[in-house]
């Protein structure tokens, strides 16, 4: 059996060591598995990343002693080897030993044309990643003996020397430029942005050339056997007769491998070595445990395989992959659910523009990134950033994408790009991020400067205007296009239902509105974590009503203002049980300040005494008095349920009657309520001393039992530090990190968008605290609470509940404090899932 020579130090170059390890890359490692299934890889020799560390650093190699491996008039190629093959790295190199007297000699074998093409090739690829001469120079319109000519002659010129001719010399001279690459600053930007360390290095295969030129079959080609979208077993790839390396890929000559409506398939072709690709693909799946693609080259009818990489794939087809392997038993259903990340899922989740709703496309481009988008368009990566601290989804517009724009990608909810293709930074980065994006509309004409786009049509869009990114189809919409929601499919609910297996956190969704309620019962919640109870009047006949009762002069008004409220929040809380089935439901009581509900306009403080049959001025003197200098800090949450009691009277009459009438038509149902704002033991004890007479009167008048739990939100500093007493009365505290972020801070969760770009950009947080938990300063009060809460009460249920509930880091600190469960939006509810199984896995 042949085996891979591997060089494990460039002063003791040796073939003695013939086990590829970590430390001659992931290319080297696969080579080797390949040669162990037997298949036909040429002859192979791989420098660890120690003799590549030592070349880029000027030591010589001795490129004799790898040359002894090859035949004596063998040509080799260099590929890239890193440890990760996610960290790319330089191009390969093809067709190294090329010089004259073995272009005399191919030209005997396979004809001039042939032999001149591969001359050609090797000058150009030589010229411009060794030498680094300008590729225009070198840009032949077709291979001939004249252009062959033409190249030899202005290299010469440029470089004031001949091309040279000794393998040894082209070898090293690849080797060093190749060595040097890596070690470049776009090269590292590049790798780091894709998570590679500081350290990260790279390996060398250099291996011998199999040529896909002859008289027999010959070309060259690659199959992989899934889809690389859909992730469905399908044979895809190209391949392309007289040609090697990957150009079957590019020439729109090349043949499909089967079934192909142009001519006669690979398949048709050759039968036999089909059937082999077809063997060594069903071989690779199961020992490499993984869907390949294979790079082969067939010479005179004798098939090679030179190189074997991971499928490139969408998050759908990652994910379709994962879950088929594990069903055949190839690898485990944990490993299965390692194998998918987390945020990877959003992918699937996005929305798609509705295809039945009116399209007005403005611009074409590729599409890059599946999903769909709205947003408002921004010129800059820190318009992007600043656009996401206020809350608002932008689509960030560039001419092309550049590392540096990261932070930006990150911020935007969608991306458009003038220029660029498939493997672009802006559409890598864009479907790693899972990001709806569209690359190379070229037909726009930006102008950065004056921050507008020009459609092709002639309409002006500028900076803020709204449009929709549909990067399923590389169509750029204006306005907000009518969105559908992500089909789930089967192989999606079967991977987070073996996530559920893994998982020890629970996973509960924040949702206000049966539609939310119903998204969270549709990716599997294990109940509602919050519902924020003033989103239900903000509707518009409850405003009304809501408006009379903070009107009301007297107890006596506001009760009746409360009774007509009464039924609609019965109703809510019906449609919230009836939808969860059982499951727990956490209902917070009444939070904002009541001003919130009061038009801010005179027109509507008009309206608004019209509806309460009011003089203007008095409505106006009310809505003035109601006024706090700092409402987020003033009359609301808990505080109004001590002051206005009624409120919460009635909330609580709503939640109780609801119990009894879900609970009577099947499911018991045991409510849980949670009191806001809390930052004093007796608070909590005025409205629990309500909240059990209201519930005593509810059993009594329905003549039904029925149990509820009363929590506390610890969104102050204060709640956290006295959880200890605070627990007394509560059986749950649920953290809501938003409100006591903003009060560790002391920072405006409102406000803070206007400066937190420069306060990320200087380094004085390292991440805007309200979208990643500041574990130091926030999480220690989540750890105070947490054990102070649990000293008193060691059944207390913990959780969180604020923004941060969906991160995977968060998710993380939350697990290893011993919190029950988290709750997140519900469409962050599957990544959650998923998190949760790596963190236990
Ligand atoms: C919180 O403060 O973290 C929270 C969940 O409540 P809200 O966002 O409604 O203030
Ligand atoms: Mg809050």
């Amino acid at each position: 059996m042949q085996k891979i020579d591997m060089l494990p130090d460039f002063a003791e170059i040796t073939p003695s060591a013939r086990i590829a390890t970590a430390a001659h890359g992931w290319r080297a490692k696969c080579l080797q598995r390949l040669i162990r299934l037997d298949l036909p890889v040429p002859e192979t020799v791989a420098l660890p990343a120690a003799t590549v560390r030592a070349i880029a650093a000027g030591h010589p190699v001795d490129v004799e002693a790898i040359l002894a491996h090859f035949g004596a008039d063998a040509l080799i190629s260099v590929r890239p080897s890193p440890q990760n093959p996610d960290w790319g790295g330089p191009g390969t190199i093809l067709n190294i030993g090329m010089n004259a007297a073995r272009h005399r000699a191919l030209v005997a074998r396979h004809g001039q044309a042939a032999a001149d093409a591969l001359y050609l090739r090797f000058v150009q690829s030589y010229a411009t990643h060794v030498a680094r001469l300008d590729p225009d120079m070198f840009d032949a319109a077709a291979p001939s003996a004249e252009s062959l000519r033409d190249a030899l002659r202005v290299y010469e010129l440029e470089m004031d020397e001949p091309f040279p001719e000794d393998p040894a010399r082209q070898l090293a001279e690849v080797l060093r430029s190749m060595a040097r690459a890596w070690e470049g600053t776009t090269a590292r930007l590049l790798r780091a942005a894709k998570g590679a360390p500081e350290e990260a290095a790279l390996g060398l295969v250099v291996q011998e050339m199999a040529q896909g030129i002859g008289k027999g079959v010959s070309g060259s080609g690659v199959i992989q056997f899934v889809d690389p979208v859909t992730g469905l077993a399908q044979v895809t790839g190209r391949y392309l007769g007289q040609s090697q390396g990957r150009d079957a890929l590019k020439r729109t000559e090349a043949i499909y491998l089967t079934r192909d409506p142009r001519g006669p398939s690979l398949e048709e072709l050759a039968p036999e070595l089909f059937a082999d690709l077809l063997r060594f693909g069903a071989a690779c799946r199961v020992k490499l445990r993984e869907e390949m693609q294979i790079e082969f080259t067939i010479e005179d009818g004798h098939l090679s395989v030179l190189d074997a990489v991971k499928v490139a794939r969408s998050a759908r087809a990652g994910l379709k992959i994962a879950v088929a392997l594990a069903e055949d038993g190839v690898i485990t259903e944990a490993e299965a659910v390692l194998r998918v990340e987390p945020r990877a899922l959003s992918e699937l989740l996005h929305p798609q523009v509705d295809p039945r709703g009116a399209r007005d496309v403005f611009v074409r481009g590729i599409a890059a990134s599946p999903g769909a988008a709205t947003g408002r368009i921004v010129f800059s990566s820190q318009a992007a950033q600043a656009s996401a601290a206020r809350g608002e989804p932008c689509i960030l517009v560039r001419r092309e994408t550049a590392p540096e724009d990261i932070r930006g990608m990150h911020s935007a909810v969608g991306v458009l790009t003038e220029r660029g293709g498939m493997t672009s930074h802006a559409a890598v980065i864009g479907r790693g991020l899972g990001l709806p994006c569209i690359v190379g509309a070229s037909d726009l004409k930006l102008d950065a400067k004056d921050r507008k786009l020009i459609a092709p049509d002639g309409r002006v869009f500028r900076e803020g205007d709204i449009i929709t990114v549909d990067g399923t189809t590389g169509e750029a919409l204006a306005g907000a296009a009518e969105m559908l929601a992500p089909a789930l499919d089967d192989s999606f609910r079967k991977l987070l239902g073996w996530a559920d297996q893994y998982r020890d956190i629970g996973i509960r969704a924040n949702a206000d509105t049966p539609q939310d309620a119903a998204t969270a019962r549709q990716f599997a919640a294990q109940g509602i974590g919050l519902c924020r109870t003033e989103h239900m009047f903000f509707e518009d006949d409850r405003l009304v009503v809501m408006r009379e009762m903070i009107f009301a002069d007297s107890a006596k008004d506001r009760a009746a203002a409360l009774t007509r409220l009464l039924p609609m929040q019965r109703e809510d809380f019906v449609q919230l049980f009836d939808i969860m089935q059982g499951l727990p439901v956490c209902i917070r009581l009444f939070d904002p300040p009541l001003h919130e509900f009061l038009p801010h306009s005179r027109e509507g403080l008009r309206e608004l005494a019209e509806a309460l049959d009011k003089p203007l001025s008095e409505v106006t003197r009310r809505a003035e008095a109601l006024a706090e200098f700092n409402p987020m800090l003033g009359m609301r949450g808990v505080r109004l349920g001590v002051v206005l009691p009624e409120i919460y009277d009635m909330q609580a009459q709503a939640i109780f009657e609801a119990t009894v009438e879900v609970g009577r038509r099947g499911a018991a149902v045991v409510p849980e309520i949670m009191i806001p704002l809390v930052s004093a033991r007796r608070e909590v004890e005025l409205v629990k001393t309500r909240v059990d007479a209201v519930a005593a009167k509810v059993r009594t008048k329905a003549g039904a039992d029925f149990a509820y739990k009363l929590g506390v939100m610890v969104e102050t500093p204060r709640a956290a530090l006295r959880a200890g007493e605070i627990a007394q009365h509560a059986a749950f505290l649920s953290f809501g990190t938003n409100d006591l972020t903003q009060m560790t801070y002391g920072l405006s969760r409102d406000d803070a968008g206007r400066f937190m770009n420069t306060y990320v950009q200087q380094g004085v947080f390292p991440e805007d605290p309200f979208h990643i938990l500041d574990v130091d300063g926030v999480g220690e009060l989540l750890h105070i609470g947490a054990d102070r809460g649990r000293k008193t009460r060691g059944d207390l249920v913990l959780s969180i509940c604020g923004e941060h509930g969906g991160n995977p880091e968060s998710i993380a600190f939350c697990r290893k404090a011993g919190f029950d469960y988290v709750s997140c939006s519900p469409y962050r509810v599957p990544l959650a899932r998923l998190a949760a199984a790596h963190l236990a896995l």
